[in-house]
């Protein structure tokens, strides 16, 4: 699990546990997942499933 505090960029409602989500980032340069962790916390974009119906 994430250990950052999700919220939808959209709506900026709270990601509840086991909620479907779409994270919007660009694939780092760098490898590895420690990486893109990081990516999701200062440059992912986390969509909730109800923005992303829209
Ligand atoms: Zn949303």
């Amino acid at each position: 699990m994430f250990k950052i505090t999700p919220q939808c960029s959209v709506c900026k409602k709270e990601i509840q546990a086991n909620e479907e989500i779409f994270v919007k980032m660009r694939y780092p340069e760098t490898k590895g997942m420690t990486e893109i962790k990081a990516f999701i916390k200062y440059q992912g974009k986390i969509i909730c499933e109800v923005c992303l119906n829209k």
